[in-house]
């Protein structure tokens, strides 16, 4: 699963993420981070057989979560492989293949939607 998470003041200097990796059977990948003293969000992809567990040890903790359920597709017919969604990917999930057509990858989006307004032919969606 992905989702962000978000820490409060009070919580960012605690070592609840090498606790979570030490204690449960998952792996926990950091997309992306922005945390100072202040607080701040991290976005993660954790796989396992303990996300539940995971999730409610952070939860505990006081790291509130929202994880995300979008996916993004892309309409072969409609797509042109002109490239201009490519750059404006955050997290790298499209990408050009070996013969230059554009790939989507699913399970790397985000859901942020950036790549859905650049399309010249509305080839790329994201859905819930
Ligand atoms: S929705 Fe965002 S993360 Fe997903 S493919 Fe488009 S730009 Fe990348
Ligand atoms: S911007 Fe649209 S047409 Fe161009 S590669 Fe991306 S999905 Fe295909």
């Amino acid at each position: 699963m992905k989702a962000w998470l978000t820490f409060s003041p009070s919580i960012v200097n605690k070592a609840i993420i090498s606790n979570l990796v030490k204690n449960y059977d998952i792996t926990f990948n950091i997309l992306r981070a922005d945390i100072t003293p202040k607080g701040g969000k991290m976005l993660i992809e954790i796989s396992g057989t303990q996300q539940k567990q995971a999730v409610e040890f952070m939860e505990k903790e006081g790291i509130h979560l929202n994880p995300i359920n979008k996916v993004v597709k892309k309409d072969e017919e409609k797509c042109i492989d002109c490239g201009a969604c490519i750059s404006l990917c955050p997290v790298e999930a499209i990408k050009p293949a070996e013969d230059w057509t554009v790939e989507v990858d699913d399970l790397k989006c985000i859901g942020c939607s950036f790549c859905t307004n650049s399309c010249p032919t509305r080839a790329i969606r994201v859905m819930e």
